[in-house]
């Protein structure tokens, strides 16, 4: 790692943050290390960000989306690039006295029957929704815009090694495809924990030596990312809304938005709203707090 410029993928976490460490406790030359700053991070991350910075003297380069995040997902108009059709919802049964003649109406209803459904179309250059929504594994347009936007901030560094931080027991994901894709388009790669042999729970432990416990975000998840995330785990979501009520308030407000957007929505997670989470845990709640019954 000599010659060559290297930039590490900063994400925060205790993974990337045990990198940045250690390559400079080798004394490995560290060009910068970039941050996506989704604007969806916990506040106890950006501190821990401000922290580091100050410890390590290096100045993390933040980049940003062009628009930002909440605006993408309740407020852009998103135009239609094919003619799309898509279900709106039941449509009512023919009306008989529409007709003079009794088989049409027979024929009608037996389509209606068949599929009682209401359907829009919409043209190409249509605004057909507004918002992207919540993202999904299969939208995934935050992930889209992040990659965007690190990539080019690296392409402006010469000889750039983008470094990431992925331990020694998720070498899986030095596989991905988009990272053979972008390596065989020339983007350089090294991922030195996995180099080091050191894993996941190593690199908690390097950075609690260095005084750094992210505020208990640690004890609460195993991994940090967007508070909002709808792809981390329902047990999360659950540990959010108890420990972080203000953020859980703010992903209702935004899931009512959302939901009152014209276009299609599939819901927070797996078509589950986060209004329907809110109901589950309260619930659950609920449950806890009844007293046990008693054989006498
Ligand atoms: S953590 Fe989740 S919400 Fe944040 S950028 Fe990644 S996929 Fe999107």
């Amino acid at each position: 790692m000599s010659s060559e410029n290297n930039v590490v993928s900063f994400s925060g976490g205790k993974d990337s943050t045990a990198l940045l460490l250690m390559m400079l406790e080798k004394g490995i030359p560290v060009h910068s290390a970039v941050f996506f700053d989704t604007g969806w991070e916990f506040p106890l991350m950006c501190e821990h960000i401000d922290r580091l910075e100050k410890y390590t003297g290096l100045k993390i380069q933040r980049v940003k989306p062009k628009t930002p995040f909440p605006v993408l997902m309740m407020e852009r108009e998103i135009v239609s690039r094919e003619v799309r059709v898509e279900k709106i919802g039941p449509a009512p049964p023919p009306q008989e006295l529409d007709y003079d003649d009794g088989d049409d109406f027979r024929f009608d209803y037996e389509c209606w029957e068949l599929d009682p459904f209401e359907y829009k179309k919409t043209k190409i250059g249509e605004v057909y929704r507004i918002g992207y929504g919540w993202p999904s594994p299969l939208r995934r347009w935050c992930t889209r815009e992040k990659v965007g936007a690190i990539d080019a901030y690296i392409k402006r560094i010469e000889s750039a090694v983008s470094c990431i931080g992925y331990a020694a027991d998720e070498a899986h994901r030095t596989q991905k495809k988009t990272l053979q894709k972008k390596a065989a388009a020339g983007f350089k790669y090294r991922f030195p924990l996995i180099e080091w042999g050191v894993d996941e729970a190593a690199a908690l432990s390097i950075c609690k030596s260095h005084g750094f416990d992210w505020g208990g975000l640690y004890e609460h998840f195993h991994r940090v990312s967007c508070f909002c995330c709808p792809l981390q785990r329902i047990g999360d979501l659950r540990t959010l809304r108890r420990h972080y009520p203000l953020l859980w308030e703010t992903m209702l407000e935004w899931d009512e938005r959302i939901t009152l957007n014209p276009g299609k929505h599939n819901g927070f997670k797996d078509h589950v709203t986060v209004r329907d989470f809110e109901a589950r845990f309260a619930e659950e709640d609920r449950f806890l707090k009844l007293p046990l019954a008693v054989n006498e």
